[in-house]
């Protein structure tokens, strides 16, 4: 059968890999690491840096397509792997989301609401962003950040220096505060033919900056999911997108805002492994192979919970409670703010 390639061997690629054996594919990891969540069900595992061009090249001749599942892939790794196997989804996608001044640029430029925003790569910049965007604001790194790693908060302008500070020179946007009612995201897929299908809009609720639930449906009025949806189609239309594309957006009195977009799997999408009959990973593996997407709709209401770090500890009562859908990553080691697993807890749709 065709040999799927997956850039990356955290969870999300491991729950690719097992998505994708199951429609008759074998998966090909590439990714430094080398006990990571991934390799554990891929057949095979390239564990080699992205500066190791003669590997990269060895993985694009045995695959016969490649996707990834995190979005800070090197340029550098991504010439020399175009030339060898398609790449869904494209680069555009990667390189719109990569940065978050581009992202704001292009979803404002798709006729989207964002959050006001400036560009900040000096202490000049920064002056004159917090002056046209004031506060409260919060001021990020455009490039790596994940989980609310690579933010700082302003309360008032004075918080200026703190917050430049933070962000150890790396370039940052400043965003202005946005007062949300909640936040919601949409997990979007688009196959090769142009196709679009989108998963129910899910409520996301963030503890210490990680995401810690998400719910569907989400509690917002049907007018709401209905304009989340839209926005996915659109961001993936514009794109020519191919594979699952996360949205997330807040809920405001004015409507909504988008926030930020992942070219990949989300994990505010996981609760489609038990509230759907195709999954969002399903979707994926479908879409960058070239098949028609499956049926997404949702037969049931969901909570998708992360355990993270010490809530391992409660996996023994989860195994044994009703209605919960048990996922677990296989890491060997419970850090704290650490993705180990989650659990879909199922009830009748209502
Ligand atoms: P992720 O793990 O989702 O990729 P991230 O590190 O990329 O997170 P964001 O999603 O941009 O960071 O922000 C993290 C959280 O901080 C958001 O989910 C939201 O709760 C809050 N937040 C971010 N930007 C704003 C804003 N402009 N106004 C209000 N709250 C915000
Ligand atoms: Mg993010
Ligand atoms: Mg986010």
């Amino acid at each position: 059968g065709a040999v799927i390639g997956i850039l990356g061997g955290g969870q999300l690629g491991r729950m690719l890999s097992v998505a994708a054996s199951r429609l008759g594919f074998k998966t090909c990891i590439y990714e430094p690491g080398g006990d990571c969540p991934a390799s554990h069900v891929a057949n095979f595992h390239f564990q080699k840096s992205y500066d190791d061009e003669a590997a990269l090249r060895q993985f694009g001749e045995s695959v016969d397509v490649i996707t990834y599942e995190f979005e800070n892939i090197p340029t550098s790794a991504l010439d020399i792997l175009e030339a060898l196997a398609p790449i869904h989804p494209s680069r555009r996608a990667l390189e719109v989301s990569q940065d978050r001044l581009v992202e704001k640029t292009f979803l404002r430029d798709l006729g989207l609401e964002v959050a006001p925003f400036a560009n900040v790569e000096s202490r000049d910049d920064m002056d004159a962003a917090v002056a046209k965007i004031g506060a409260p604001a919060i001021l990020k790194t455009r490039r790596f950040g994940y989980d609310g790693k690579g933010q700082a908060r302003l309360k008032s302008a004075d918080d200026a220096t703190a917050a430049w500070e933070a962000m150890e020179g790396a370039p940052a946007v400043l965003e202005g505060f946005v007062e949300f009612s909640c936040e919601i995201s949409v997990i979007g897929a688009r196959a090769q033919d142009g196709q679009v299908a989108c998963f129910d809009p899910g409520e996301n609720v963030h503890r210490e900056g990680i995401l810690h639930t998400t719910t569907v449906p989400a509690n917002v009025p049907a007018r709401l999911r209905t304009d989340a949806v839209l926005v996915a189609g659109r961001v993936l239309n514009a794109l020519d997108y191919v594979g699952v594309l996360g949205v997330e957006l807040f809920v405001t009195p004015a409507g909504l805002i988008v926030n930020e977009i992942a070219p990949r799997v989300h994990n505010s999408g996981h609760w489609t492994q038990n509230g759907c009959v195709i999954d969002q990973f399903e979707q994926h593996i479908r879409a960058v192979a070239g098949w028609p997407l499956g049926d997404g709709s949702r037969h049931s209401n969901a909570v998708m919970e992360n355990l993270i770090g010490a809530d391992m500890e409660r996996v023994a009562a989860l195994a044994a409670e009703v209605g919960a859908g048990l996922h677990l990553y296989g890491k060997a080691e419970a850090k704290p703010g650490r993705k180990m697993g989650h659990v879909n807890r199922i009830s009748p749709k209502g």
